[in-house]
C-alpha cells in the first residue's frame, strides 16, 4: 500500500520567509514534479484514493492555505506552465471582503498580510475573480468562515464557521464541498463530530502518511520549505507508508 504526500504551502513570494516558499524554489519544486512524472491530483481524486475508490502511481496532493493573493500571482502561472494541479483552501470571509473593492496588488510577508487583511483585504486576499481564472488549476475548498481570528467585528460559531463557508463556496462556485481545513491545525474530537454535517474529509499541520484506508479524519501534511533537493527527500520519505510513519513519529510538526 503506497501513501500520497500532502503538501502545504501558504504564501509564494519574492523570497523565502516564514511560511512562504520564493518563487525560484516554488518554481525549481514544480519543475522537479513534473520532470519525474508525479501526478498531482484534484481534491476529488485524493479523496477518491483515501476511500480506496482510486489508485494512483506517483501521487501528490499540493494545498495552499489561507487563499493569499501572491498565490495568483506567483503559484497559479508556475502550475500552469508545468500542467499540475492544486487544491487552495480559502477564508470564506476574507474573500468576500476582498471582493467588495479593487485594489493594488501588496506581496507582503506573512506577518505584514495578517495587518493587511484588516485594513485592505483586497491588496493581499484572492478575490472572486481571480479564484475563478484559477479554477482550470485550482480546486477551492473550506478553511472556515473567519479562520477564527474575527478580522471584521463578528464572531462566529463554529456551526456557522462550518456552515457559512459551505454556502459560499456552494453560491459563488457552485461546488458542494467535501474538504475542510482546520485553521491553524486545531481541532479535537467534538469539532469533528460537528464539522461532519458539512464536510467530510479533514485537514491538519500535522506530519505523516495518507493511506487509502478510508479515514478521513486527519489528512497529514508536510509544511514545505527550502527547495527541490529538500522535497525530494520528503517525498521519498513520506511516500513509504514504514518510513513515513516512523519519522512522524519522530518529527511530528
Ligand atoms: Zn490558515
Amino acid at each position: 500500500m503506497n501513501s500520497v504526500p500532502v503538501l502545504m504551502y501558504h504564501h509564494i513570494l519574492e523570497k523565502d520567509s516564514f511560511i512562504a516558499s520564493s518563487i525560484e524554489n516554488f518554481e525549481k519544486q514544480m519543475k522537479f514534479l513534473a520532470e519525474n512524472n508525479y501526478k498531482t491530483l484534484t481534491s476529488k481524486e485524493f479523496l477518491e484514493f483515501k476511500q480506496g475508490k482510486k489508485k494512483f502511481k506517483k501521487a501528490i496532493f499540493i494545498t495552499f492555505d489561507d487563499g493569499w493573493r501572491d498565490n495568483y500571482y506567483f503559484a497559479y502561472p508556475v502550475l500552469k506552465k508545468y500542467n499540475l494541479k492544486a487544491t487552495i483552501f480559502l477564508v470564506t470571509e476574507w474573500i468576500e471582503k476582498a471582493s467588495e473593492k479593487k485594489s493594488e496588488f501588496k506581496p507582503l510577508k506573512h506577518n505584514e498580510a495578517k495587518k493587511e487583511v484588516q485594513i485592505n483585504p483586497s491588496s493581499v486576499i484572492l478575490n472572486w475573480n481571480e479564484i475563478e481564472k484559477m479554477s482550470d488549476v485550482l480546486d477551492f475548498h473550506s478553511h472556515t468562515h473567519s479562520h477564527r481570528d474575527f478580522y471584521f467585528g463578528k464572531e462566529y460559531s463554529w456551526e456557522e464557521e462550518f456552515e457559512k463557508s459551505k454556502e459560499i463556496l456552494k453560491n459563488r462556485l457552485g461546488v458542494d464541498s467535501k474538504h475542510l481545513c482546520w485553521p491553524r491545525g486545531k481541532y479535537d474530537n467534538n469539532l469533528i463530530m460537528l464539522v461532519k454535517k458539512n464536510f467530510k474529509i479533514f485537514y491538519t499541520t500535522k506530519r505523516g502518511i495518507n493511506l487509502a484506508d478510508n479515514n478521513l479524519d486527519e489528512i497529514k501534511r508536510i509544511a514545505i520549505k527550502k527547495d527541490d533537493r529538500w522535497l525530494k527527500k520528503q517525498i521519498k520519505i513520506f511516500s513509504n507508508p514504514i518510513f513515513g510513519y516512523l519519522y512522524s513519529k519522530v518529527k511530528p510538526e
